[in-house]
């Protein structure tokens, strides 16, 4: 085992867990035996709870300009620390070493975005009535919960605890057991940076837990990130509980390519939008919608595809399961009468023969029943369709029920503005494969791709962890009786 158990951090701490209860953490680059993580009880949440809860007066009440600092100073450490979290993404994730550079990279956007909120929550302040006046101000809402996925061991976990935090909440991170290591260096670099101790906490574990944060009467808030089967688990849950939920699920991103658009630069950003972590993205490219005559673009897109080599530019996905469940669905495709152009089954990357990829695979005459049309499958895998219109295009996008992102690749301003208008999704491309907005601006998706108002991210995040405290002040009695007195 390379390093230590993934115990939790509690209180500025880390700490075993009552439980004796661990899963193996195994590296999808090669399969070695990286650590092990502890499936923590109640009775952990609890102490992480109460800890949060004890820290919470002196945090929320620390003025904002100076809670700041302390992701001022965590910023830096980023950046200091920018290869080794890298590294260590890797050997967890199984993502490529340019994309985990990318992750911390934006994790670092997330950051400096926490740092202007002094600038972005100042209240509002008027005279109402003679010598009477309303403001308004922002207050945190206390112990807040995130639970995250696998797919992005620190961004994801920046898309919500720099905002919470530096907010005036305090919060309890349930990280995804198949990759809790990151979550842990997080940790020691927020404590470095000066946050105090029960601030932030970890606790590790697996469904059990996240049933228990959902239920605990002491959490106010739960954002969730994961698959939408636990998306609605988890809203349902947590907001019968009277709390507040935004929680993300899954995803199936149409791109929808029209016979104008350019053809290298459209084929270039399929490619990479569909194998870009192992097709692990919520905004991954899963299918495109070819409209009218486009082979020669598909062409070019095989092409494109052909140069991206497993365990070179295209890194592992997260287990054997994963990596069996994806060339399942080629298989049912294929049996079902699609063509198989680039083909990703049966990959052995030489060296690393324990570890789990799947090559990129194209897939085209797919048709909108087949469940590779359909269905979130999280790997380096396209599905294409063929349509004579643009409506008809829209039409398979709109009746997908996921909606986080869809994209459109044209030179005509007119087809691009008609898909903006139209098409079923939080995030909408134009001749972009991978539309993720950058801060300020808020990422979220629609219908089954999110449950709950706002989004995670930027400005609207905002809403999400605080609520508005509304004062009304009078100061000079002289003024007399008025209607508001
Ligand atoms: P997942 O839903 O299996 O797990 C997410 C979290 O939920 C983990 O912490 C896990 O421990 C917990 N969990 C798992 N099963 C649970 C259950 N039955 N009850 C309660 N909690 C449970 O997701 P994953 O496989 O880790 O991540 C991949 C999924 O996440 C994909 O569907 C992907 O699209 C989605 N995702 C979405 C976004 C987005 O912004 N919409 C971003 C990243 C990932």
């Amino acid at each position: 085992m390379k390093y230590n158990p993934a115990v939790n951090y509690i209180n500025g701490a880390f700490e075993n867990s009552a439980s004796t209860e661990t899963l193996d953490v195994i590296s999808p680059v090669d399969g070695t035996h990286l650590s092990k993580v502890v499936m923590s009880g109640v009775a952990d949440l609890d102490k992480a709870v109460a800890a949060a809860k004890a820290a919470f007066p002196a945090w929320s009440q620390t003025p904002v300009k100076e809670r700041v600092q302390v992701f001022f100073r965590f910023k830096t450490l980023l950046e200091k620390n920018l290869k080794e979290l890298s590294d260590l993404i890797v050997e967890e994730n199984g993502k490529t070493y340019t994309e985990a550079t990318a992750e911390i990279e934006k994790s670092i956007e997330l950051t400096e975005f926490a740092c202007s909120l002094p600038q972005l929550i100042s209240g509002e302040l008027l005279e109402v009535s003679r010598g009477i006046e309303c403001r308004i101000e922002r207050a945190p809402l206390g112990v807040v919960a995130s639970i995250v996925p696998f797919n992005f061991p620190s961004m994801v976990p920046n898309w919500t605890m720099p905002n919470a935090i530096a907010l005036g909440n305090c919060m309890i991170m349930k990280p995804s057991e198949k990759v809790p290591l990151s979550v842990g260096r997080i940790a020691e670099l927020l404590k470095e940076a000066g946050l105090p101790d029960g601030v932030f906490n970890i606790v590790h574990g697996d469904s059990r837990i996240v049933e228990a944060i959902c239920d605990h009467p002491d959490i106010e808030a739960v954002s969730f990130v994961g698959s939408t089967k636990v998306a609605k688990i988890v809203y349902r849950r947590a907001t019968s509980n009277l709390k507040r939920c935004v929680a993300l699920g899954g995803a199936k991103n149409h791109l929808l390519v029209l016979p104008d658009a350019i053809p290298g630069m459209t084929a270039q950003n399929v490619a990479a939008s569909m194998s870009g972590c192992a097709g692990q993205r919520c905004m991954a490219a899963s299918a495109m919608i070819a409209v009218g005559e486009v082979d020669h673009i598909v062409e070019q897109i095989c092409e494109e595809a052909r140069k991206i080599v497993p365990g070179e530019n295209l890194g592992a996905v997260i287990s054997r399961q994963s990596q069996e469940n994806i060339e399942k669905y080629i298989t049912e495709a294929e049996q079902g009468g699609a063509k198989i152009l680039v083909d990703g089954r049966n990959t052995i990357v030489k060296g690393k023969e324990n570890g789990t990829y799947v090559g990129p695979t194209v897939i085209d005459y797919v048709t909108p029943e087949m469940s590779v049309a359909r269905e979130e499958i999280f790997g380096p895998v396209i599905s294409i369709m063929r349509t004579k219109t643009l409506d008809e295009a829209l039409a398979i996008e709109n009746a997908n029920p996921y909606g986080n992102a869809a994209s459109v690749f044209t030179q005509n301003g007119g087809a691009a503005r008609y898909v903006m208008a139209k098409a079923s999704a939080g995030m909408i491309g134009v001749n972009v494969g991978v539309p993720v907005p950058r801060e300020p601006f808020s990422f979220g998706g629609w219908n089954e791709s999110k449950f709950g108002v706002g989004d995670i991210t930027g400005k609207s995040s905002i809403e999400f962890w605080t609520k508005l405290k509304k004062s009304t002040t009078k100061w000079n009695p002289e003024a007399g009786v008025n209607w508001m007195s």
